[in-house]
This record gives structure tokens, C-alpha cells and sequence, in this order.
């Protein structure tokens, strides 16, 4: 191969930009990152970006093939882009007169906020702070310079935090300072020569002052951040792949704090909370960067609206530089309509000039995403389906749960900034270990501390909502809360948090650790005791949204319920009917309870059929309920599926007062429960077994079901299309026999009430065996529903009542990919669906196929579904919308 072919052969690794042309765009995300990729389409717009380049996301995954070793093209290729950055900036690195000064950050093709590390200010040593004192004076300088050795001595060196911290704070006491800003040049200057001691003890060789040197060293720093514990748990948390990578963004610094010209921020091009469609944001004057973000300082509202709503004093960037306010505004528009989306902006002000350091799509909150979606369609921004696919289905839970009532009591404790709506109720907890200790427990816990950082990351998602002391709107509990959906109040100053001792005071009052507190995240209240709830508004927007979602959509929602209440709630959800209706709750009634275990221990047919004429009335009347609620929406009721032992009581004393209400003698209720007793439930007598054993059990059933539909299609006139489902069925012969009982009885209802009605008979699919053998079970059966929750069982052989125990431990291993009881494991249970709703088509090519176990709320598992050509997925009724939106999802990305 000729040098010119190896050449053009030869892969690119790092991409410029600046100067008004870039080498990437923002459609080149999966290889420069998101920051990288936008940082070239807003320097492609014209827009004020510093130059820089970025270093490929290939380059860490090749890093990470090679051992932590860089490929040997990429040197070169950094030089070169280190020299563009130079003549596009007019400064060179290292350079004492006038050095470029340049930070680097990571970036991700999806938004890890505060995951992994950053450096800024390098390129500063003992010639080149010289030249940044000369042109920014001396106290600024050796500020940076000191910020500098503090930050990568850190991120790059691996020394403590605190080791810093430590001689700050003595050098401070000892000169009687309380504020950074009493600190003089010469004090800076002294600190930086503890700063370098400091390191020089703890790696035995001193701090780099080559600039080259430092700079591979925080590349290599960054890279190395992507496998860090902390990122590791956000990717598990988000669904991140670890193979994506990050990519390296080396760009020329600009200065927030050279004084009261200037200023740092971060905006949104409208409201993530509510999604109204206000320029929104804070800053701070004579600040860097990382100063808004990390909630040290609390930022000034962007804008004379926004202050006015937050009823804030400070001074808004409008009002303190009107100039580049309204450029901002400008930038904000353009960047908006060219993502056709809400932007996510970070800028910083240099001595009055503007420059953008970041776009990005804006997290968003559920409530803000519905607006937004719905807004952008209305402006003629966006379709309607690409309004369905703005939000997210998981995120819709958050809209479907309950606010504050507007006419609860509140006893305010204190009121802040609200970070991220909706409300929660639970006990006050002060350290992320101990919250997600508590949540495993089934605590309800709010996370209270003086403000977050990214080794929360756990408490945050354990916690039901999150209060910090410290840190404004873009604060790192804001913006992760928002993206968890966790209810947030940040910035509470008047709150004295004493994490250590757990207990925080605020206006005389003092609440303790295990104290009941409720948070509003919408108003920013925190408030005493468990506050009464609201319950969600489903009109309006949502409404109008999931019409363009069901419109999309060809996949059916059905819902699981068995009582009138749930069955009402899925039918507001937009249920389209029933998939399961789960006959045993039915039996747990107090009032028939007693009668269901005489039935249990009757010891002849007549004996049962006796109890069971008893049980009828019962059966027929919750029935004819859920068919008057449902209308002509199809009603799967499934027959009684668990063993009967658990009707039964199971300790001494339950048997004795059983005996004694009951007027069994307690030692056959004994040996009853004896006969009874199953040493593995989930695989005994139950199900269909029940049914083949004791026929005249669902007989009075399927005859409650076919009474039922008769007397309610004759009230409404309307038909009324009850589904029979036998359940764990594994050979035909089993449901050819309880076809045979069902037809009888529906026929000798028909007979005695001089009525037809359709009605189908059909099974589950929750056994491998029944997977395998569907070609000759669907010779009987019109349906199949896949009963994934016994079949996830089944097939890889979890108990699901057990599964607790390891399965935390088989995803952290990557042994599961996603616990397999929430989405369908497609490499097995999966599998088997495909090949049962294969086998089952082609012995009978119109059967029904649906899913009833809960992977069916699941938005992965819906997608499944859709892709397999299911007719219906039913899930709980909380669920419908997400699994309506996630169906449309599915739709319109397969097409
Ligand atoms: C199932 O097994 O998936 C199912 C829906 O039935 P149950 O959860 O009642 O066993
Ligand atoms: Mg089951």
C-alpha cells in the first residue's frame, strides 16, 4: 500500500471546531458525544463557541481494547488540532506572553450530569500564569492557577478533595479570613506552593508544568472517569451501554470571573418544570463555570420574569447586562428552532462578550414534556407523532400519580426553590446509604441534605423525593431529580441541615431523623406531617396528546382487574377491556370465605356442589359489575387458578377459630389442610389441574359468568363478550376436557334463558410445555394470553417470591440485563412467546394473542409485543396510558 493510501486508510480520532466551521455536526453524536457534537453544529450556526476539538468516543472504546493505551495515530493527530486551536484562538499553549489556556471535559452520546470528570484552566504553570497575570491581573491569576492545581491534582492525580480543602481552610484561620475573596495575589501565591507540596508528598515527584504533559494527562483522566464506580451505577440506572464510550472535548477557556463584567449560566430555552414557554435560568457575575452547577454559590435568576417569580432580589442577568441578555435570547431562539426542540444552554460572559459553552436537549420533567410536546405542535415546531414520541412512556407515571390537594392543610416548615414537581410523603433521612437501606425495606424516605453530589446518585433513586440546603434550579439534585422524576425542593438557606447528627432546624422548629415530612416539588414547600394528595388531571393536554398516541398506535391496551374500583380506574385510563380478571380475590371475602372452605373441605361432590350453589349469587354479581363497567369492551375472566390451601387457615390458633365459626370438627380441618398442604404451590394442584379434578368448581363459575353476561346484555341491549381462560394449561387433552365442561354449562344457560351470546373460550401460555405444544392446544382454543409472570418462572426457573435475593447481584454481574420480571427476557421467555404465537397461527390463523402477565406495563416488553404481532398487552390500570404511549412509540419507530 502506497503512504497515500494508509493515509486516507488511516481513521480520524479527533474533530476540530471554531472560527465558524467545524469537521463534525450534531448528527455525528454517537462519535463525538452529545457536548462535542453540538459544540460543531453551534459553531457550523456562526454562533460565539470558543474553538476546540474533540477527541472520539472510538478512542475510548479503542483505549479501553488497548489496555488503557491510546492508538498510536492519535498523537499526531492532536498536535494538529492543537495547532488550529492555537491560530483559531491567537494563543499558544505554554506560550509565557500569551497562553492558551483550554478545559477538558468528557462527554457522552446520552447526558451523564456530574458522572465524570472535567478539568479546566490547564495549561497553566510558573512562566504562563506570569502571562495571565499581565493581561488579567495578578489575584485572578494565581486564583486560577491554584483552582487548577486543586482540580487536577484531584481529577488527574487521584488526591483527596479535602487534602486541599485542609490547607485552605488552615491558611485562612490563620491569616483571620472568612471569605475566599479577603485571599490577596500573595495569598494565592503561598497557597500554591502548599497546593504543589501537598502533591509532591503524595506521589513523591512534583506537579507537571509542561502543559503537553498535563494535557494527556487529563485526557487520559477522562477517559479513565468513564469506568468509574459512580458512572458504572448511572449507565446500570439510565440503560447506558458501556460500550458507548465518552469522547474528550479540549476547548480554549473563557473566563466567568474576570470581575463584574462577567458572568457564567445556565438557561433553558423554556421551563423543564412546567414547560411554559419562558427563557429560563440563572447565573452568577464573576463566577466559572462549575460554580452554577455544583450549588456552592445560589445563582441569580436569568431574567426580570423569572425573578419576579421567584420573588428573588437579586439582580437579573437582563437587568445587569442588558446587552447580552438579549443576545442570548437571540442565540436561544435560533438554537431552538434548529433543534425543533427545548435547548439546554450553558454560556459564559467574558468581559461583557458571549460565548456558548454547551447546547443540548433539555431534561425535561413529565409534566413539562406534555406541554412542551403539545406547544410545539400548536407552533407548527413539530408533528403529532413527533409530539407522541417527546415523551417518554415510563416518564408518564410520574403525571398518573397524585399532587398536593389544593385544600390540604399545609404546615410549611420552610420554602425554597421547586426543583422538580410532584409530592411524596415519607420519613426524613440524611445519608443515601441509609436511604436506600430503608427503601429496600419498603420505607417511604425523603433525602434531606445540605446539598448532593454525584455519590448520591443511589439515595437520590431510593428516596421518594429529594430537599437540599444548598444549590439553585440547575444545582446536581435539580437536574438529576428531574431526570429521576423525584419530586425536588433545592436551596433551602433558611434550613440548618446537621447531617452528623441527624436533625434539621429551620424557623424554631426541629425534625428529626424517622420524622414523617411531605415535599412539594411544584411550589417548593416543605411541609410537617403526611399532607393530603390529589389525584391527576387527565384532561386537557394529556388527553389530546394520548389521541395522538392511540391514533398511532395498533397494538390493543387491555388492563388486569378484578374489582369494580380498578376496573373503573383502567376504563379512564383508556382501557379497551379486560386481559385478566383473576377470579380468586373474588373467593377472600369475608362473607365468603367460610362458605369457599366448606367448599374446600366438603368431602363428597354433593358436598361441594352444595357450597358452590352458595357461592354463585357472589360470583354472578361481581361479574355482572365489571361487564356493566366494561360495556362492550371484551372481558377475559380466568378461571380459579391457585391451590387451595391458601384458602385455608395456616396456624393453630386461625384453625381452631375456623373450627369453631365453622362447626368442623378442627381435627379434620386438620388433616384437611394436611392433604392440602403443597410443598411447591407455583407447580402443585392449581390451575387447570383444579379444574380437571374438581370440574363442578368451574362449572359454577363459567355459570356465574354466562348468567351474568346474559342479565347485563339484557339491562343495556348491548352485547356483552365474556372471554373464558383456562389457566395453566400444558397438553390439549387438559383444555379440551374444560372447554367441554364451559360449552355445557354456557349452553344450558342459554337454554334456561332463552339467550345466545358469543362468547370465546381460550387458555394461557404460561408453562414452556404449553409454549411447545400451542400448535395443538390452539385446536381448542380461540385465544392465547401469555402469562409471563409464570412463564418467566417456568422457563428460567426464578421464583419470582425469591428472586430478591440474587437477582440485584446476576444484573450488577450482567448476567440478566434488566431483571426479568419487569421486561421480558427475550432470549427465553421470549422465545417461547414468538414460537407459541407462531405455532398457535398456524394451526388457527385468526387466534387472539395477548399478554396478561406484568411485562405487559413494561415499555420494552410492549415494543416486544408489537414486534411479534400480539393483538393486546393488559396490565394494571395505572399502567394503560404508559403502555398506550408505548405501543405508539413502537408503532411509529418500526414505521
Ligand atoms: C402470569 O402467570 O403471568 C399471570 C398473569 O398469572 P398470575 O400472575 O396470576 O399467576
Ligand atoms: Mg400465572
Amino acid at each position: 500500500m502506497s503512504e497515500i493510501a494508509m493515509a486516507t486508510a488511516e481513521e480520524t480520532w479527533v474533530y476540530s471546531f471554531g472560527g465558524g466551521s467545524a469537521d463534525g455536526e450534531a448528527s455525528m453524536k454517537n462519535l463525538l458525544g452529545g457536548k462535542g457534537a453540538n459544540l460543531a453544529e453551534m459553531a457550523k450556526l456562526g454562533l460565539p463557541v470558543p474553538p476546540g476539538f474533540t477527541i472520539s468516543t472510538a478512542v475510548c472504546t479503542a483505549f479501553y481494547e488497548l489496555d488503557r493505551k491510546y492508538p498510536d495515530t492519535l498523537a499526531p493527530q492532536v498536535e494538529t488540532a492543537l495547532a488550529k486551536l492555537e491560530a483559531n484562538a491567537g494563543k499558544t499553549f505554554g506560550d509565557p506572553e500569551n497562553p492558551l489556556l483550554v478545559s477538558v471535559r468528557s462527554g457522552a452520546r446520552a447526558s451523564m450530569p456530574g458522572m465524570m470528570d472535567t478539568v479546566l484552566n490547564l495549561g497553566l504553570n510558573e512562566e504562563t500564569v506570569k502571562g495571565l497575570a499581565a493581561k488579567a491581573g495578578e489575584r485572578f491569576a494565581y486564583d486560577s492557577y491554584r483552582r487548577f492545581i486543586q482540580m487536577y491534582g484531584n481529577v488527574v492525580l487521584g488526591l483527596k478533595h479535602d487534602t486541599f480543602e485542609h490547607i485552605l481552610d488552615d491558611y485562612k484561620e490563620r491569616e483571620e479570613y472568612d471569605l475566599d475573596t479577603e485571599m490577596t495575589a500573595e495569598d494565592w501565591k503561598e497557597i500554591i506552593v502548599q497546593y504543589k507540596q501537598a502533591v509532591q508528598d503524595a506521589l513523591g515527584k512534583p506537579f507537571p508544568e509542561d502543559p503537553k504533559d498535563q494535557l494527556w494527562g487529563a485526557i487520559s483522566a477522562v477517559f479513565g472517569s468513564w469506568m468509574n464506580d459512580r458512572a458504572i451505577v448511572y449507565r446500570r440506572l439510565n440503560d447506558i451501554p458501556h460500550e458507548w464510550g465518552t469522547a474528550v472535548t479540549v476547548q480554549s477557556m473563557v473566563f466567568g470571573n474576570m470581575g463584574e463584567t462577567s458572568a457564567t449560566g445556565v438557561a433553558f430555552t423554556r421551563d423543564p418544570s412546567t414547560g411554559e414557554n419562558i427563557f429560563y435560568g440563572e447565573f452568577l457575575i464573576n463566577a466559572q463555570g462549575e460554580d452554577v452547577v455544583a450549588g456552592i454559590r445560589t445563582p441569580a435568576p436569568i431574567s426580570k420574569a423569572r425573578a419576579e417569580a421567584l420573588s428573588s432580589e437579586e439582580q437579573s442577568l437582563e437587568e445587569a447586562m442588558p446587552e447580552v441578555f438579549k443576545q442570548l435570547v437571540g442565540v436561544a431562539e435560533t438554537l431552538e428552532k434548529h433543534y425543533r426542540d427545548m435547548q439546554d444552554l450553558e454560556f459564559t460572559v467574558e468581559e461583557s462578550k458571549l460565548y456558548m459553552l454547551q447546547t443540548r436537549t433539555g431534561k425535561r420533567t413529565a409534566a413539562a414534556a406534555l406541554k412542551l410536546a403539545v406547544d410545539m405542535v400548536d407552533e407548527g415546531l413539530i408533528s403529532e407523532e413527533e409530539a407522541v414520541l417527546r415523551l417518554e412512556p415510563a416518564q408518564l407515571d410520574q403525571l398518573l400519580h397524585p399532587t398536593i390537594a389544593e385544600d390540604a392543610v399545609r404546615d410549611v416548615l420552610v420554602q425554597a426553590l421547586p426543583a422538580s414537581p410532584g409530592a411524596a410523603v415519607g420519613e426524613v433521612v440524611f445519608n443515601s446509604d441509609e436511604a436506600a437501606a430503608l427503601a429496600e425495606r419498603g420505607v417511604d424516605v425523603i433525602l434531606v441534605r445540605i446539598e448532593t453530589s454525584p455519590e448520591d446518585i443511589h439515595g437520590m433513586h431510593a428516596a421518594r423525593a429529594i430537599v437540599t440546603a444548598r444549590g439553585g434550579m440547575t444545582s446536581h439534585a435539580a437536574v438529576v431529580a428531574r431526570g429521576m422524576g423525584r419530586p425536588c425542593v433545592c436551596g433551602a438557606g433558611a434550613m440548618h441541615v446537621d447531617e452528623t447528627a441527624g436533625v434539621f432546624r429551620v424557623a424554631g422548629r426541629e425534625v428529626n431523623k424517622g420524622d414523617i415530612i411531605t415535599v412539594d416539588g411544584a411550589s417548593g414547600e416543605v411541609l410537617m406531617g403526611a399532607v393530603k394528595m390529589r389525584q391527576p388531571d387527565l384532561s386537557g393536554d394529556f388527553a389530546r396528546l394520548m389521541t395522538w398516541a392511540d391514533r398511532a398506535r395498533t397494538l390493543k391496551v387491555r388492563t388486569n382487574a378484578e374489582t369494580p374500583a380498578d376496573t373503573r380506574t383502567a376504563v379512564e385510563f383508556g382501557a379497551e377491556g379486560i386481559g385478566l380478571c383473576r377470579t380468586e380475590h373474588m373467593f377472600f371475602d369475608a362473607e365468603r370465605i367460610p362458605v369457599v372452605r366448606s367448599m374446600i373441605l366438603a368431602e363428597s361432590e354433593t358436598g361441594r356442589r352444595a357450597a358452590l350453589d352458595k357461592l354463585l349469587p357472589f360470583q354472578r354479581e361481581d361479574f355482572a359489575e365489571i361487564f356493566r363497567i366494561m360495556g362492550e369492551r371484551p372481558c377475559t375472566i380466568r378461571l380459579l387458578d391457585p391451590p387451595l390451601h391458601e384458602f385455608l387457615p395456616h396456624t393453630d390458633e386461625d384453625m381452631a377459630a375456623v373450627a369453631a365459626s365453622s362447626g368442623v370438627d378442627i381435627d379434620i380441618l386438620k388433616r384437611r389442610a394436611g392433604e392440602l398442604h403443597e410443598s411447591n404451590p407455583m407447580l402443585g394442584h392449581r390451575g387447570c389441574r383444579l379444574g380437571i379434578t374438581y370440574p363442578e368448581i368451574y362449572e359454577m363459575q363459567a355459570r356465574a359468568i354466562f348468567e351474568a353476561a346474559v342479565q347485563v346484555a339484557g339491562e343495556t341491549g348491548k352485547g356483552v363478550v365474556p372471554e373464558v381462560m383456562i389457566p395453566l394449561v400444558a397438553t390439549h387433552k387438559e383444555l379440551q376436557i374444560l372447554k367441554q365442561v364451559v360449552d355445557n354449562t354456557a349452553r344450558a344457560v342459554f337454554a334456561e334463558t332463552g339467550t345466545t351470546l358469543d362468547y370465546l373460550v381460550g387458555t394461557m401460555i404460561e408453562l414452556p410445555r404449553a409454549a411447545l405444544q400451542a400448535g395443538e392446544i390452539a385446536q381448542s382454543a380461540a385465544f392465547f394470553s401469555f402469562g409471563t409472570n409464570d412463564l418467566t418462572q417456568t422457563t428460567l426457573g426464578i421464583s419470582r417470591d425469591d428472586a430478591g435475593r440474587f437477582l440485584k447481584a446476576y444484573e450488577d454481574l450482567g448476567i440478566y440485563e434488566k431483571d426479568p420480571f419487569v421486561t421480558l427476557d427475550q432470549s427465553g421467555v421470549g422465545e417461547l412467546v414468538r414460537l407459541a404465537a407462531e405455532r398457535g397461527r398456524a394451526t388457527r390463523s385468526d387466534i387472539k394473542l395477548g399478554i396478561c402477565g406484568e411485562h405487559g406495563g413494561d415499555p420494552a416488553s410492549v415494543a416486544f409485543c408489537h414486534e411479534s404481532g400480539l393483538e393486546y398487552v393488559s396490565c394494571s390500570p395505572y399502567r394503560v396510558p404508559i403502555a398506550r404511549l408505548a405501543a405508539a412509540h413502537a408503532a411509529l419507530k418500526s414505521g
